[in-house]
């Protein structure tokens, strides 16, 4: 049997053309192949805009640029997620607070977060940043009440959850990324998540402000739309009668103006077109990872080393399928000699080295650090063989003698 990883791309002869396509095109970097895929990915999550740019990290610092987090400023996320979650943060000096996990779901919890809030005068947080963990959909819906008792924004962390949703309390399904209860959302289309375009990453939103803003902020600042310019056109066309030398338009069609300290997070269009490919096969991708959760469920259910919660779960988009075990290091072990890649995610981020250095400390966040002595990822992507799932569930049943 080959190495079976916990997650990998899928690349089909359609996705291959569709970059070489774009290879031949007029445009390497941003060309139409970007505008297509921002709003094919719109349509998909059900957001009114959406921005590409180069990773899920990019989207991240875009995120926390666009709401003006400055240093002062504390935001409120899960230690269980990958670390960039938390370093948008702190790439705008702010102070990264980290609330406990629900160890039903493994997602932020919201009762921790209102302790958080409760404990202080209104005022001092800003933000919270809940992440879509695994896949499944945070509740949203109780998280924005919270927020606007206290005047915050929200980031949704989607990385892992694409076509996600979760149903609000009027029975409605909620898609993660749609705008209607965050201000902004991220997604990352890194190899392992659900669609992949080497490296790159999209923003959505329904707030046309900020919406401008992250075009501007992708480009390094740049503007070229007239109607934001802050200079004057007599400056603009160099000229003292420029009414006389372009009667037609006010500003001369080289002019831009750099108004803000962008960056440069641009996605190349052959990126886009590969990420617009393996968008139109998502749904399917999606319902291959719920077949793979479901077996993995029926085969580990009421096992006695197992705790079980990752069940078939309504709206879960299963990036990854996490078990707690007993043994979590043996078992890890085991399946590696048997070319099985499982995963551990994640490393409580409070626990990190470096934010450490800020006091967090073990105990800090004890549903988070009971959880992650025990978690284990397996193998989760549409490709994975049912022969390969059926070998990955008789190692581990065998390694507890389960069988
Ligand atoms: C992958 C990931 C990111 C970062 O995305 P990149 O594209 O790798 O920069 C951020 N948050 C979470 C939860 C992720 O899984």
């Amino acid at each position: 049997m080959k190495p079976i990883p916990y997650g990998r791309q899928h690349i089909t002869d359609e996705d291959i053309q569709a970059v070489v396509e774009t290879l031949k095109s007029d445009y390497l970097t941003q060309g139409p192949k970007i505008k297509e895929f921002e709003d094919a990915f719109a349509s998909y999550v059900g957001s009114k805009y959406a921005v590409a740019v180069a990773n899920g990290t990019a989207a991240l610092h875009l995120n926390t640029l666009a709401l003006g987090v400055k240093p002062g400023d504390k935001i409120i996320t899960t230690p269980i997620t990958f670390a960039a979650s938390a370093n948008c943060v702190r790439y705008c000096g702010g102070e990264v607070v980290f609330a406990d996990i629900d160890p039903e779901t493994y997602l932020l919890d919201i009762k921790s977060v209102r302790k958080l809030l409760e404990a202080s005068p209104k005022g001092t947080y800003q933000g919270i940043i809940p992440v879509d963990f695994a896949g499944r959909a945070v509740d949203l819906e109780a998280f924005r009440i919270l927020a606007d008792e206290y005047g915050l924004w929200i980031i949704q962390d989607s990385c892992h959850s694409p076509g996600g949703y979760f149903i609000d309390s009027k029975g409605q399904k909620q898609h993660c990324g749609n705008g209607q209860f965050a201000e902004l959302a991220i997604f990352s289309f890194h190899p392992v998540k659900h669609i992949a375009s080497g490296e790159g990453g999209m923003i959505t939103t329904n707030d046309e402000k900020l919406y401008k803003k992250l075009l501007m902020l992708r480009t390094h600042g740049i503007t070229r739309d007239e109607s934001l310019f802050q200079n004057s056109p007599e400056f603009a066309s160099g000229s003292q009668n420029s009414s006389f030398l372009i009667p037609h338009s006010t500003f001369p069609a080289w002019y831009m103006e750099m108004q803000e300290l962008g960056y440069n997070y641009r996605l190349t269009d052959f990126q886009a077109a590969l990420g617009l490919s393996q968008l139109n096969r998502a749904d399917k991708g999606l319902e291959r990872r719920r077949e793979i959760a479901k077996k993995y469920y029926e085969a580990f259910q009421g096992q006695f080393f197992t705790k079980s919660q990752s069940g078939v779960v309504e709206g879960h988009a299963y990036h990854l399928y996490v078990i707690e075990v007993e043994n979590r290091l043996g078992l890890y072990q085991h399946l590696r000699e048997n070319n099985i890649f499982a995963q551990i995610h994640y490393i409580p981020v409070h626990l990190m080295p470096y934010y450490r250095t800020f006091g967090w400390k073990e105990g800090d966040m004890p549903n988070a650090e009971k959880y992650y002595k025990n978690c284990i990822s397996l193998p989760m992507f549409p490709s994975l063989k049912d022969e390969e799932q059926d070998f990955v569930i008789e190692v581990i049943l065998d390694f507890y003698d389960a069988i």
